[in-house]
Parts: C-alpha cells; sequence; structure tokens
C-alpha cells in the first residue's frame, strides 16, 4: 500500500466527525415540490415541456443540441406548475422547471443496458442521454470525459474519493453503502477507455474503508486490475491535477487535460450514477448530499430528488440553531455562499453548510506581508499575491503571466494568508473581467472582418 501526496496544500479542520457515521437517508420535500435547474452543466438545454404537461419520473424535461452538454430529467412525478427563473445553489437566477408531485411512483426509465456487449458508441451515447455529469463539483458531462481523443492512450481511471473538503461525508458514506456499484462503475469506465488498471485513491483519514472496498473489489473479480492508493490527508487532493500527480506521480501538462497523463478521474456519485445508467436504465434524478455545519442540530447525509428545495426539508430533516451566519452549497473551501436556503439541489451538490459565526473567518485583511506563504501552497504553482497585486494596478497582462486564468479557485492561498487578504475572490473577479475583455475583442473583431 503506497501513501503519496501533492507539492503544496494546506490541512484544515476536517469536521467530518459531525457527519460521517450518519447513513444516507432518503427524504422528501415537504411541499411535494421541486425546482429543478434546465441547465446543469455543458451547453445551456431548452425546456422539452411546458406549464401544465404531466410528467413522469426519468422523463427527459430539457436538453441541448450540443455534444458537450446534459439533458435533465423530472424526478418526480407530477405536473409542471411554473418554468422561471429561480434562485439555484450558485447564488444566480436561472431557469427551472418546477414540478409538483402527484404521489405517484411512475416511472420513464430507459432500457437496462450491458456495457460490455454493446457497442462504446451506444454506451457512451447511454451516460449522455443519462444526463450524468461530474458530481464532485464541475458538473462537467461525464460522455465527454470518457470519450478519450483520437491517439490518446488511458492507462489508468482514478476513483477520486479524495473528498479533501472539510465537513463533507458524502463520498464517504457511498463508498461504505453502495461500494459494489462504485466497483461496477469503476469496471464499465475502464472498459469504455480501454484502461488497464482502475485505482480507489483514498485519503488517510478514510482508511478504514480498505476492507471494505477490497472485498467489493474481489467479489466483482477484478483484484488483477484494481486497487486501492492511499494518499496523504491534504487540501485540494480532489483537483484531478493533483490527485493525479499523487497517485501516478504523473503531471497533466500546461495547458493539458487528465488523458494527456493518460488518466481520467471519476467521482464516486458518477460511478454510481454510471452503474444505474446500466444496470436499472435510471438517469441521473436524485441526488446524495452531506448537510452539515455547527448551526445545524443533527449533521446528517441525504438523498434526495435533484431539485429539492433545501428551505423545504427545513425543519422537518434539518433542524437549525438559532445562530446561522452564513449558508454555503458546497464545502467551506470551494462552496458558493447563498443568501438564504430557497435553492434546489442539483447533479453537483455535494453538500449545504450552515455554518456559525465561530466557523467563519471574518477577520478583516491587513496590509500584505510579503510573507510568500501564498506561492508555497498553491498547488497549481502560481504566484498568488503577484495576480491579486497586478489586478489591483490594472495590469491585466502581467495578472494573466503570473497564472490568473490556470487558478482552480481551490481557496487554498486565502486560508494560509496570515493577512486575511481574499485572494480567491480577487482571482474569480480578475477571471471574470478576463473573459469579458476578450470577448469585447472578438466582438469587435467579427464586426471589423464583416465590414
Ligand atoms: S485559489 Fe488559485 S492561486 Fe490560490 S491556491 Fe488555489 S489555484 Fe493557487
Ligand atoms: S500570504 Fe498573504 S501576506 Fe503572505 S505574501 Fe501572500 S498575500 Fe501577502
Amino acid at each position: 500500500m503506497k501513501m503519496l501526496s501533492f507539492k503544496g496544500g494546506i490541512t484544515p479542520p476536517e469536521r467530518k466527525e459531525l457527519s460521517n457515521k450518519m447513513p444516507i437517508e432518503a427524504v422528501f420535500p415537504s411541499n411535494n415540490t421541486v425546482s429543478i435547474p434546465v441547465t446543469q452543466g455543458g451547453a445551456p438545454n431548452k425546456p422539452l415541456v411546458k406549464v401544465g404537461d404531466i410528467v413522469v419520473r426519468g422523463q427527459k424535461i430539457a436538453e441541448s443540441d450540443a455534444f458537450i452538454s446534459a439533458p435533465v430529467h423530472a424526478s418526480v412525478s407530477g405536473k409542471i406548475k411554473k418554468i422561471e427563473n429561480r434562485l439555484t445553489a450558485t447564488n444566480t437566477d436561472d431557469l427551472c422547471i418546477i414540478i409538483e408531485a402527484d404521489g405517484s411512483d411512475k416511472t420513464d426509465f430507459m432500457l437496462k443496458m450491458d456495457p460490455f456487449t454493446v457497442s462504446k458508441k451506444d454506451a457512451i451515447q447511454r451516460i449522455k442521454d443519462a444526463g450524468i455529469v461530474g458530481m464532485g463539483g464541475a458538473a462537467f458531462p461525464t460522455h465527454v470525459k470518457l470519450s478519450i481523443p483520437a491517439g490518446k492512450k488511458i492507462d489508468f481511471v482514478l476513483v477520486n474519493a479524495a473528498e479533501c473538503e472539510p465537513y463533507l461525508t458524502i463520498d464517504e458514506r457511498n463508498l461504505q453503502e453502495n461500494t459494489d456499484a462504485v466497483i461496477d462503475g469503476l469496471s464499465i469506465a475502464m472498459h469504455l477507455v480501454d484502461a488497464e488498471a482502475g485505482s480507489v485513491v483514498l485519503e488517510e483519514n478514510k482508511a478504514y474503508l480498505i476492507p471494505t472496498i477490497e472485498d467489493a473489489i474481489k467479489k466483482a473479480g477484478f483484484t488483477e486490475k484494481m486497487g486501492i492508493v492511499l494518499v496523504k490527508t491534504k487540501y485540494p487532493q480532489g483537483s484531478e491535477k493533483n490527485i493525479i500527480s499523487a497517485a501516478t506521480g504523473r503531471e497533466i501538462p500546461a495547458k493539458g487535460l487528465p488523458a494527456d497523463a493518460g488518466c481520467v478521474v471519476q467521482n464516486v456519485g458518477t460511478l454510481i450514477a454510471i452503474s444505474e445508467a446500466f444496470r436499472e436504465g435510471k438517469p441521473l434524478i436524485d441526488r446524495p448530499l452531506t448537510i452539515s455545519g455547527e448551526a445545524v442540530k443533527q449533521s446528517k447525509n441525504l438523498i434526495v430528488p435533484v431539485g429539492t428545495v433545501i428551505g423545504d426539508l427545513i425543519p422537518e430533516v434539518i433542524e437549525l440553531n438559532d445562530n446561522v451566519t452564513k449558508i454555503l452549497s458546497g464545502g467551506p473551501m470551494m462552496g458558493f455562499s447563498v443568501i438564504n436556503a430557497n435553492f434546489p439541489v442539483a447533479k453537483n451538490t455535494s453538500g449545504v453548510l450552515f455554518m456559525r459565526k465561530e466557523e467563519l473567518c471574518l477577520e478583516e485583511e491587513t496590509p500584505c506581508i510579503n510573507c510568500g506563504k501564498c506561492v508555497e501552497v498553491c498547488s497549481c504553482r502560481l504566484y498568488p499575491v503577484l495576480i491579486a497585486n497586478s489586478l489591483k494596478a490594472g495590469d491585466m497582462k502581467a495578472a494573466v503571466k503570473y497564472g490568473l486564468m490556470d487558478c482552480v479557485d481551490c481557496g487554498t492561498c486565502q486560508y494560509a494568508c496570515p493577512a486575511n487578504i481574499k485572494l480567491v475572490q480577487r482571482i474569480r473577479t480578475g477571471k471574470t473581467a478576463f473573459r469579458a475583455e476578450l470577448a469585447a475583442n472578438q466582438a469587435k473583431k467579427t464586426i471589423k472582418e464583416g465590414k
């Protein structure tokens, strides 16, 4: 058993003990209504339904013609009540389809499919038809990740079981409760990309899961091809670049993709969704997630229909103390701060945190002391302080040179900064400004060429 790591990173308090002993509980919103975002990863979808339509669980309700897109399905059977902009988990207003459940358990799943006997093209299409996206946070369509460009050779499929964000424990619970489905999903992914080996990459704090995973690998008959790699507990272990570096010693080249290092990385939940899409014909319509934070009376792991509004689980399922200072969709490092709990769970919502004041860093910024700590911890080997200073000085060219667009928003530099400088917020704002600048330049060029 190897024990590996990547360069840089931090070790914030884990806080996983609040929820990691809580089994995954299936719950339903108290008002029997879901609010399903029309687009959840990839190019924008268009609704396929209208107000008043009757839909059943698993029916496709929104899609796009673009290759890099993922359709969305009804997560409950019932009637379309509204199609309108609503608050979503990224704290923006986006188009949502509101369905009132009728209490029936009718489904419209696809036919079951054997991933090992159909053509790889049909199997990849199945993953697209099931609307599967990366469930670890990025929501990138999974069929695109598994469509390996000609000339690239994949050696390893890595199961991203690091779950390095503090508080979140849903992958940990899924590895314990749905181990066979994870291993099945891994075998399917390995088959689709012609990989010889598959590894479950676990952080040291979850080493107790090794016997369970080993048993599942043995039961499935994959001991020759699959194994476990134990890595140090460190944030941000879960980024693709870091997990590949830690588990294989390979580096993704600059501007490259995991496939350029011979790897494909898949999240635990995504592999379960892949298994279900073939074995049950089920699209991605249910989302397991962690509810935690010290402002919650009892932290939990839940599974809910996609589109369940968090506020509709309060107080029946989520009981709060009266000291909620901040609500986060996702983990404390990379999650989005949301204005209230009335947002729906999306396919990539791995957790919702209700934090009290004492859990947050609310200290004022002080001047930079040039300690270099932010550079030391950045696993992308960027210069956060120089990026921030360049942006402050209005020098976009210098900010890009120091790595503005290579930043993965992990928040590590900000966590490590003794002056509490809001480095990530500045970098995110800088990235938005740079993209707007590029778009404006492109528009000018198009107009000029058109003349
Ligand atoms: S947020 Fe960006 S700059 Fe800061 S540590 Fe992460 S990758 Fe580096
Ligand atoms: S960690 Fe903070 S104080 Fe230190 S160099 Fe970076 S920005 Fe400045």
